[in-house]
């Protein structure tokens, strides 16, 4: 059976983000159900996602009340636009759901079918805010380098993945990127704190190079997820907020990864307090039981959009009833269930002590994370942080790791994890022991 998936592969899907010849000669592994924190494969082999899909399923898989959801919604209303003055009765309850639980003023949403899309939808609203505001020059967006905002020619515009800017000739005019606060990378000689101020003093650097007059917005993640979980210094966020306040320049939190409980809070805004503007969220939203994403939109942004005509932009699938309704069984259930405060006094000071114990290993130059999302760095020597040169230590590991029962992520040689929100005490215990078994079976190559 399990060739006979292998076979469809090589003939007929083209898979994303994969490398064909690679997948070609191994064969994809083929998932095929789910459970908790739990995946099996077509072997039979049980996996622990230590990486909650690709950082959504945040309320775990099997929830059966999110499939009756669904259910119930397509038997009533299976598809209806928001076009055109119509509306439905599921994306209104959502929106006034996440209006409720985003930070003050964050009161209206756009609906999107993913993160992607709503990252476009942040461009064009930026742009259209200030031209609505006699301020057309006002166009430019920053972004940072290896930040992440999704695959459109947008969103990998705004992104700052250069492997992706290099394929399809990006990014599209208008977009510049800054550094990350990636400390532990590039911090030097300079301490976390002295090296925050650096790194949010290179927006104002760019801001001036641009032209005062011609940013529109910066987007960032409040934590960097795809460029490796790069938890900024605590002096980050504040000298960012007060440069943006300088320029008045629009902020967009893109809560894509950090939204839905993922740091201990509702949002990686309220764990920041970040004040955005525009905050893009998805993945969690649904935990990724069905697509959905959407912009919500701070109450001042929405005052300017009023008067600015037709906002000429929208999908089939904005809101998707069937979508909506998932989304608000996921969030009564996180309600329900407590899981955003479980994380925050429970699972995330736990898994967050059990994480930095791997930071004594001889592989590891640094953990770091914060509520369920961690990172560890592989290096050849501790005290230097030197790295392995060309042997892909992360691939090799990320590929023990799956040998062995666990989903880690690498990127380059950052190791990540991301769970569902729900992983208990136990099962974090046996992501901690299969991760150092992991990175004993990579040293010893
Ligand atoms: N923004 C962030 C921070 C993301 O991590 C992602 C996806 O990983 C996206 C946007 C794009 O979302 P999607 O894959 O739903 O288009």
């Amino acid at each position: 059976q399990t060739e006979q998936w292998q076979t469809l592969s090589r003939q007929h899907h083209l898979a994303p983000f994969t490398d064909y010849q690679a997948l070609n000669r191994k064969g994809a592994r083929i998932i095929t159900k789910a459970s908790g924190v739990y995946l099996w494969d077509s072997e039979g082999h049980k996996i622990l996602d230590g990486m909650a899909g690709l950082w959504c399923v945040n309320v775990g898989y099997g929830r059966e009340e999110l499939v009756e959801a669904a259910a119930a919604q397509m038997r009533e209303l299976p598809y209806y636009n928001l076009f055109f003055q119509t509306a439905h009765p599921p994306a209104l309850e959502l929106a006034q759901e996440i209006a409720q639980l985003a930070p003050e003023g964050l009161d209206h949403v756009f609906f999107t079918g993913s993160g992607s899309e709503a990252n476009d939808t942040v461009l064009r609203m930026v742009r259209h805010y200030w031209a609505t505001l006699g301020q057309p020059d006002k166009q430019v967006v920053i972004g940072r380098w290896n930040g992440y905002h999704g695959s459109t020619i947008a969103g990998a515009s705004l992104g700052g993945m250069k492997g992706m800017h290099a394929q399809g000739g990006l990014p599209i005019p208008g977009i510049e990127h800054i550094d990350q606060p990636y400390w532990y990378g590039e911090g030097g000689d300079m301490t976390p704190e002295d090296f925050g101020v650096w790194a949010a003093e290179q927006l104002e650097k760019k801001i001036l190079d641009v032209g005062e007059g011609r940013v529109a917005a910066f987007i960032a993640e409040p934590i960097q997820g795809a460029g490796g979980v790069i938890v900024p210094p605590d002096s980050y966020w504040p000298k960012v907020r007060e440069i943006l306040a300088k320029y008045d320049i629009l902020f967009v939190a893109d809560e894509v990864i950090c939204g839905f409980g993922r740091t201990g809070e509702w949002f990686g805004s309220q764990y920041y307090d970040l004040k955005p503007d525009l905050m893009p969220i998805a993945k969690g939203l649904t935990s990724g039981y069905i697509p959905m994403g959407g912009v919500v939109v701070h109450e001042r942004v929405v005052k300017v959009l009023d008067r600015g005509g037709e906002f000429a932009h929208g999908f089939t699938y904005s809101g998707h009833p069937v979508a909506a309704a998932v989304a608000l069984a996921n969030i009564r259930l996180l309600k329900r269930e407590g899981i955003v405060t479980q994380v925050k006094t429970q699972t995330a000071p736990y898994l967050q002590q059990r994480w930095r114990e791997l930071a004594e290993h001889p592989l590891v130059g640094e953990a770091r994370g914060v509520g369920l999302v961690a990172a560890i760095e592989l290096v050849k020597n501790k005290e230097t942080r030197e790295r392995y040169s060309g042997l892909e230590v992360g691939m090799r590991c990320r590929e023990h790791c799956f040998a062995n029962g666990l989903v880690m992520r690498a990127v380059g040689d950052t190791m990540i994890i991301a769970p569902p929100l729900v992983i208990n005490k136990e099962e974090i215990d046996e992501l901690i022991d299969k991760a150092r078994t992991c990175l004993d079976l990579t040293v010893r190559e």
